[in-house]
Parts: C-alpha cells; sequence; structure tokens
C-alpha cells in the first residue's frame, strides 16, 4: 500500500493527522458505487490524477461492464456515478448506463463536456436527457484562458457548444429537473476559491456573456497524484502544496467524506474506496478484490484505507 507523501518534506502523515484529532476513517452504509469506467480521453488536462487521455486504451470491457450491472442489481445502491476518462469513448458505454438507469434511482455521469461534441457525444446527450441522468461537468473556470491553461487548446468553445446543448435538451434549467451541476477545479497550485463566492461567479458569467445556465457548482482541491503531482515535482512546488493541504486539514469534514458511503469500481473490476486511492493504487481492503466477488458490502465500521492524498479531500470545506 503506498502512502503519498508520508514522510516526507516534514509534514505530518494523514494517519497522523486523524490519530491527533481523536478521529478515525471508517466507512458508514454504503450507499453509492462510482465507476470508472477507464483512463482513455480525448483531453490531457495538468490537474488530472489519473493521467488519462488519448494515448490510454484502458478501457472497461463488456465482461467487466456485466458485473457492475450484476453488481447494481445485487444490492441497489442509492446512487452509481459512471466517470474516466470519457465514458463517451468507451465502447459499450450506452448498454452499461442504460442497465444501471434501470436499477438505481440516481444515476450520475461524468463529463468533460468536451467529448460531448465529438464521435457520438450528440446521440449520448440525448440518451443521458432520456435516462434522467444527473450530469456533472467540468469546467475549471469561466474565462478561456483559465479554462485552456488547464484543459488545452480550443476546449473553451467546445465547453461552451456542449453547454448550449445540453441546456437546448432541458439540462440545468431554473427549476427544471435535468440535473446539471459544473465542477471547478483551480489552474495551478492553489487551493479552490469558497463554493458558494465561485458559484455566484459562474452563474453570473455564464448566464450573461454566453446565456448559459446551470444547478450547482462544486470547487475541489486538485488531488497530489498522477499528472497533477508530476507538473507539482517540476515546478517546485510539491512540498509547498502538500503543507498548504495540510495546513488546512479540517476535522469537521471527516464524517462526511465520499469515501465513508461509497465503493469504487476500475475498468478491470477492481474495488477501491474511491477514485483517488484507485490512482493512488490503494486496493480496498488492503488487496485486490474483484467486484464480482463481493459477497456483501462493507460493514458500517470498516476502516478505510488512507494516504496523504487523503488532505486535498479534508481541506478547508472539503470534498464530499
Ligand atoms: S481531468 Fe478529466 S477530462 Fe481531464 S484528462 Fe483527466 S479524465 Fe480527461
Ligand atoms: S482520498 Fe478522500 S475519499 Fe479517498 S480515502 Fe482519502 S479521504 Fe477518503
Amino acid at each position: 500500500m503506498m502512502e503519498i507523501g508520508q514522510g516526507e518534506f516534514g509534514i505530518e502523515s494523514f494517519r497522523e493527522t486523524l490519530q491527533r484529532h481523536e478521529l478515525r476513517l471508517c466507512r458508514d452504509r454504503t450507499s453509492a458505487l462510482q465507476v470508472n469506467v477507464g483512463l482513455k480521453c480525448d483531453l490531457t488536462c495538468g490537474h488530472c490524477h489519473l493521467e488519462c487521455g488519448p494515448h490510454r486504451d484502458e478501457t472497461m470491457d463488456g465482461a467487466t461492464m456485466e458485473a457492475v450491472i450484476d453488481c447494481a442489481r445485487r444490492f441497489r445502491f442509492d446512487s452509481i456515478d459512471v466517470t474516466g476518462g470519457a465514458p463517451e469513448l468507451v465502447p459499450g458505454i450506452e448498454r452499461l448506463i442504460t442497465a444501471l438507469a434501470a436499477l438505481t434511482p440516481r444515476l450520475i455521469v461524468r463529463s468533460n463536456l468536451v467529448a460531448l461534441n465529438e464521435g457520438r457525444g450528440a446521440e449520448l446527450s440525448e440518451l443521458y436527457r432520456d435516462l434522467k441522468a444527473v450530469l456533472v461537468a467540468s469546467l475549471p473556470a469561466t474565462n478561456s484562458s483559465q479554462t485552456e491553461a488547464q484543459r488545452g487548446a480550443g476546449v473553451w468553445e467546445r465547453s461552451m457548444q456542449a453547454l448550449r446543448r445540453l441546456n437546448g435538451l432541458g439540462y440545468g434549467l431554473p427549476g427544471g429537473t435535468l440535473q446539471l451541476d459544473l465542477v471547478s477545479n483551480p489552474v495551478g497550485a492553489f487551493l479552490p476559491a469558497p463554493q458558494r463566492q465561485a458559484e455566484k461567479k459562474f452563474r453570473s458569467d455564464l448566464q450573461r456573456k454566453h446565456g448559459i445556465t446551470f444547478h450547482g457548482l462544486y470547487t475541489f482541491a486538485n488531488v497530489p497524484l498522477g499528472r497533477f503531482r508530476s507538473f507539482l515535482e517540476r515546478s517546485g512546488n510539491l512540498q509547498g502544496y502538500l503543507e498548504k493541504l495540510a495546513a488546512g486539514f479540517n476535522p469537521c469534514t471527516v464524517q462526511g467524506l465520499m469515501c465513508r458511503s461509497q465503493l469504487s469500481v476500475d475498468w478491470r473490476g477492481r474495488l477501491h474506496d474511491c477514485d483517488f486511492n484507485l490512482a493512488a493504487g490503494i486496493a480496498y481492503g488492503g488487496e485486490a478484490a474483484l467486484l464480482s466477488e463481493l459477497a456483501e458490502l462493507p460493514e458500517p465500521g470498516t476502516p478505510v484505507a488512507v494516504g496523504d492524498h487523503c488532505y486535498a479531500c479534508t481541506v478547508g470545506s472539503g470534498f464530499t
């Protein structure tokens, strides 16, 4: 099991910080399944904790999708959250999300928006609407320069096009039931702006300048793993960033952490406590376990495997 930064740079480990605050990070009832369908993506964002990109060909195969559907049938999760990579690029994604939508009251699909403009993106947008999937779309900023600094040239206009198309399908309309939320991560080695303040700015800028509406905005700290960790190392910011995360530890966030209520499965069908542990190579229960062999959901009180990347979830208002 890898613990990022443990003992490095003289920073107290996440585990020790929990102990000092007399906290334990343990599971509650498992009500959510997160499904990472693979690392293939049309973008190569600088903050990506999974190092996804067009060069990655790891995607979930049909047999693993069937194991996910079978698991959803057996355990009836309150929500199922499909992520990647870009889910739109995975062969067979239509069959997977259609089957999952029938097995959970809340199907969530994460999209980078740009993938909705390519290939089967237009048809998939309509399928999301038909399935009443909740869409969580990433957009780092309300201007092209910051957005493209993080996500690459040409991304801004294609993101705006996708958001307009989603609004046209009924997503993100005030009072509407097709939920469209945005996610913003800082562009660089900074902590995010307070969520409420950022949401106000996004709402006003996108509506006023682009006629685009959405429901909620989440702001999250970048997780020091994968491509973002390489950037921190190259730019000499790793120590400073880890110190900032550790100094901002907020004990009140621990109760609501997502790893307390969800299981995460990767494209190979392997289980993790969350998508960040997946990126760090930390298996659920400490050793490689397959979703297809899961006999029962974790008991409340089961410890969650942690590493120092967990500081990104507990800084400020947290990542829940
Ligand atoms: S952050 Fe998302 S959109 Fe960007 S490369 Fe990673 S998976 Fe793709
Ligand atoms: S990275 Fe975050 S969600 Fe994952 S185990 Fe750590 S605290 Fe929980």
